[in-house]
């Protein structure tokens, strides 16, 4: 064959191929779900994912993206907590809200949804699992801090699979009781010591990792692989499952980089998310019925990828990160989705219509 001919050929089959995509991402219905929420991961924060290391960004092998408003109902500014529960159940509410409207009223949330069809559910963490972005997904409080009364509900949740810390919300509590017991009693294996994946792991069977007294380690002191690791864990268990799984996994100490103003503990964990979210992607282009999201509650820090200033001297050689605020911000945030149902999550919406968008997907 002459090369143009070759050439025409091979463009051919690439524009069938990303045409055929395309259709998967408009038409086709996932089967499973895997939500990834890096906690105040605005834009800057997950540009640094295309400035502070030499692997490609994950980001880069999304080709539908959006933005959403997060206000609270109560405020201009969300926390985690109001922003999670408009994730999980489609109601705004008010900050520090866990699963429950403006009203205090519970509201189902989509892994309560996913279990009630049988599906398998996960919520993975770097927070302790009782904090705000984990508990919206499986508990109903009426304020952030009854970390407490969160881990009594998680006992009883249809949680499969959870990892992240907060062991002392199970056995040092202010009733005296030990939730760990707790967990066992309700049919959860319970591992204090690691991410030791069992020889083999058993379908229907629940499995938890409690691994730090509050919120794990930072990346800075020694969490190494925890979050990409415990996500491989989570989707070799829960995809055993036939009528498909949903999945939280949360990158959550992006926020607490943001908070401390430290670039280098927001450069750090992005990093680590950024790992979470190719494990996801890897598995779902290998699945195919599988959709990913990935998004922020807020942004946190009014964080700037500012140009340096050498001798008083501004210079577009370096940059140095800035910081507006010690608290979060009102910024638009960006969603990234692959895979069926991912062109859903164009355009610019409201938080709480990313539950909508993935009901719409899945078509529950
Ligand atoms: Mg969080
Ligand atoms: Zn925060």
């Amino acid at each position: 064959m002459k090369k143009p001919l070759l050439v025409l050929l091979a463009a051919l089959m690439l524009h069938a191929c990303n045409n055929n995509y395309q259709q998967i991402a408009i038409r086709k219905k996932p089967k499973n779900v895997i939500l990834l929420i890096g906690d105040g991961m605005g834009l800057t924060q997950a540009s640094t994912a295309f400035y502070y290391q030499d692997k490609t960004p994950s980001f880069t092998r999304f080709l539908h993206m959006g933005l959403h408003q997060n206000e609270p109902t109560d405020a201009k500014i969300t926390d985690s907590a109001a922003g999670a529960t408009a994730f999980s159940t489609g109601y705004k509410s008010y900050n520090s809200a866990i699963g429950v409207d403006e009203d205090t009223v519970a509201r189902t949330t989509i892994l309560e949804m996913a279990a009630k069809r049988g599906q398998a559910t996960g919520v993975i963490a770097t927070s302790s699992i009782t904090h705000a972005t984990p508990a919206s997904f499986y508990a109903h409080v009426a304020n952030r801090n009854l970390e407490d009364e969160i881990a009594a509900q998680l006992v009883l949740s249809p949680v499969d699979f959870f990892a992240g810390g907060g062991i002392d919300y199970f056995v040092r509590r202010k009733d005296g009781l030990n939730y760990l017991d707790s967990l066992r009693a309700n049919g959860f294996k319970v591992d204090t010591t690691g991410l030791n994946a069992p020889t083999n792991w058993k379908a229907g069977q629940k499995y938890s990792y409690l691994l730090a007294p509050d919120g794990m380690p930072k990346m800075s002191e020694g969490r190494g692989g925890f979050l990409p690791k415990a996500t491989q864990m989570a989707l070799e268990h829960l995809s055993q499952d036939k009528d498909g799984f949903f999945l939280m996994v949360e990158g959550s100490q992006i926020d607490w980089g943001g908070h401390a103003n430290d670039a280098d503990w927001i450069i750090d964990e992005v990093k680590d998310f950024d790992k979470a979210i190719d494990v996801a992607l890897d598995f779902a282009e290998e699945d195919g019925n599988t959709l990913v999201i990935v998004t922020a509650d807020h942004e946190t820090g009014g964080m700037s990828l500012s140009a340096a200033e050498v001798r008083r001297q501004r210079t577009y050689e370096h940059i140095n990160p800035t910081f507006s605020t010690g608290g979060h911000s009102a910024t638009l945030i960006p969603v990234y989705a692959y895979g069926p149902g991912a062109a859903k999550f164009m355009g610019i919406y409201q938080n709480n219509h990313i539950f909508d968008r993935m009901m719409e997907a899945l078509r529950w």
